[in-house]
Parts: structure tokens; C-alpha cells; sequence
């Protein structure tokens, strides 16, 4: 397994109001999450940072992770160094501990944009690189231009849109996927496959999609939520035992349903 991280996250995108954002991020650190993710093209580090400096939590046992963006900051090295150093004074953090290149797209140029990231690290602004909506292709090239190793890889995932590929190039090259969207931005509440093994637990079909991703090896997980019952909710998929013949049923499902797309995705 690769070094660890906290594989239940909360998510933040779309989250920009800036008492609800601060709230919920105070309200997840207060239940028990203890990794939080957030990104530059969000708009909302500020309120992320608010959240944690109100939850009574050290920030030290946060696991914060942000991601630089090729349209919003730019990814060339200057861009890359001086992004980083804004994000931390928005997150008020002396230390970013997984920074992630959001997307391989716009001005990304792998042997300008990652030595950036390594210096970073040599630096000490950042713990772990992460990359993020990145093909196994891209991965490939990234790993011949970075000394530092890819800590994490963020993807969509859930049980619409399963990324075997990834999830097998994640356990070969020993990184975390993490899956965004995990909720599949709450269209797991309408798969049946899934609304049957929350009705047998008794449980939300959230909990089912996450306690789902949690089973595979090298898999973490940041659903976004707003509201405490949500936040809670979420976070109780932690104690969640599916069953093997409720995992396969979700692992059976064969649909390839992506909910998220730029301009550019690699994939395209
Ligand atoms: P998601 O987590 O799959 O779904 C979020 C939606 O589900 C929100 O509308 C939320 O409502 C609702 N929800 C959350 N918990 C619920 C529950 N227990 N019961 C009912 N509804 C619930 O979607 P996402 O925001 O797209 O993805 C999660 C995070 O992944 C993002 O916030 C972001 O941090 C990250 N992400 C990264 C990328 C990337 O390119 N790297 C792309 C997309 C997302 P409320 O907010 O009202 O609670």
C-alpha cells in the first residue's frame, strides 16, 4: 500500500458560500474527517481555511489537499510556484499536503509544469504531488518527469463509471485513487443496483456507493457535502460492511456514465 491518507475526504466544489463552505468543512472536521479537498478554480480556499481554523481540530491531523489549474492560476513555473504559496496563505497552512495538477490541459507541459511541483517539495510548500483527470498514457509521461511520486491520482468514480484501468494502474505504480464525484453527484440514488443493497442494510445509497469504493485496495474517496446530515451520513459509510454478493453486485454493474467533462479532457 502506498504511504497512507485519509480515505474518507470531503469535497468542496461548488461550495462557495462562504459561511455554508467554512461551516461544513468545520462541521466534517467535528464528525471526524480528517482530509479535506478543495482546488484553486473552486474559489473557495478562503472559506475552506475559515472551516478549518473554526473546527476544534489541530491542523496539523488535516490532511489538505488543492489543485492548481491550467486556465485559472496557469501551470508554467511561475505559475506553479507562486499558485502554491497563495493557496497555503488562503488555506492558512504552511504546508500543502497533497497538491494536485487539476488537469493535464490549456498551458500543462509535463518538463516545465512537474519539476515545478518537485520544487516545491524540495521547497517544503508541498508534501505529495497529486495529478488529476490524467489518462494512463499521461501518467506514463508525468512519472519520466517527476522525482517525486505520485501520491494520488483523482478521477471520477462510482459505481456508474467503475475506472478498472486506472484502479489497476493505481495498484502497480502503488498510488491512491481518489474518486470524485463519488456519489456519482447524486444520481447513485437512482441505481437500482444500489437502492437494493441500501434497502437490505438499511442504510442511503450514498453510504453504499462510498462503503463500495472503500472496499477496493488503493481507493479513497471526497463526496461533497453541504449540509451536517449529509456530512454525517457520508461519513458513517465508514462502518458500513457490504457483503461480498452486494460488492459484486455493484462491481456487475456495466455502465460507463461520466458526469464530469472540460473542454480538452484528455480523454475527448
Ligand atoms: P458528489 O460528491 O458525487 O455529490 C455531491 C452531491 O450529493 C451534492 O449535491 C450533495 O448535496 C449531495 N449529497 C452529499 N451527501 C449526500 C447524502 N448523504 N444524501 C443525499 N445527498 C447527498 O459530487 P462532486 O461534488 O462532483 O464530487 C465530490 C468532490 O470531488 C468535489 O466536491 C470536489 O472536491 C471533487 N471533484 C474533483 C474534480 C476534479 O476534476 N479533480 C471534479 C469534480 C469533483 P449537498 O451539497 O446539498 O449536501
Amino acid at each position: 500500500m502506498p504511504d497512507s491518507i485519509p480515505r474518507l475526504g470531503i469535497g468542496t466544489w461548488q461550495n462557495t458560500d462562504p459561511e455554508a463552505c467554512a461551516n461544513a468543512v468545520a462541521t466534517a472536521l467535528d464528525a471526524g474527517y480528517r482530509h479535506v479537498d478543495t482546488a484553486q478554480a473552486y474559489h473557495n480556499e478562503e472559506h475552506v481555511g475559515e472551516g478549518l481554523a473554526r473546527a476544534d481540530v489541530d491542523i496539523e491531523d488535516v490532511f489538505v489537499a488543492t489543485k492548481l489549474h491550467p486556465r485559472t492560476t496557469g501551470l508554467s513555473h511561475d505559475d506553479v510556484i507562486e499558485g502554491a504559496q497563495e493557496s497555503c496563505d488562503r488555506l492558512g497552512v504552511d504546508q500543502i499536503d497533497l497538491l494536485y495538477v487539476h488537469w493535464p490541459t490549456g498551458d500543462y507541459e509535463p518538463a516545465e509544469t512537474l519539476p515545478a511541483y518537485d520544487e516545491l517539495v524540495e521547497r517544503g510548500l508541498v508534501d505529495r504531488v497529486g495529478l488529476s483527470n490524467f489518462t494512463p498514457e499521461l501518467l506514463d509521461e508525468a512519472k519520466s518527469h517527476l522525482d517525486a511520486p505520485i501520491t494520488a491520482h483523482q478521477v471520477e468514480m462510482h459505481p456508474l463509471l467503475q475506472q478498472r484501468e486506472l484502479r489497476e494502474y493505481a495498484r502497480e505504480d502503488d498510488h491512491w485513487l481518489v474518486a470524485y464525484s463519488p456519489l456519482a453527484r447524486g444520481e447513485v440514488f437512482d441505481v437500482p443496483e444500489v437502492e437494493a443493497v441500501a434497502e437490505k442494510h438499511g442504510v442511503s445509497e450514498a453510504q453504499v456507493s462510498l462503503a463500495w469504493l472503500l472496499t477496493k485496495e488503493n481507493v479513497a474517496a471526497i463526496p461533497k457535502a453541504t449540509s451536517e446530515a449529509h456530512v454525517r451520513d457520508n461519513y458513517a459509510a465508514l462502518n458500513l460492511d457490504l457483503d461480498p454478493e452486494d460488492v459484486e453486485r455493484i462491481d456487475a454493474i456495466d455502465r460507463e456514465e461520466r458526469l464530469v467533462e472540460i473542454d480538452g479532457a484528455p480523454w475527448l
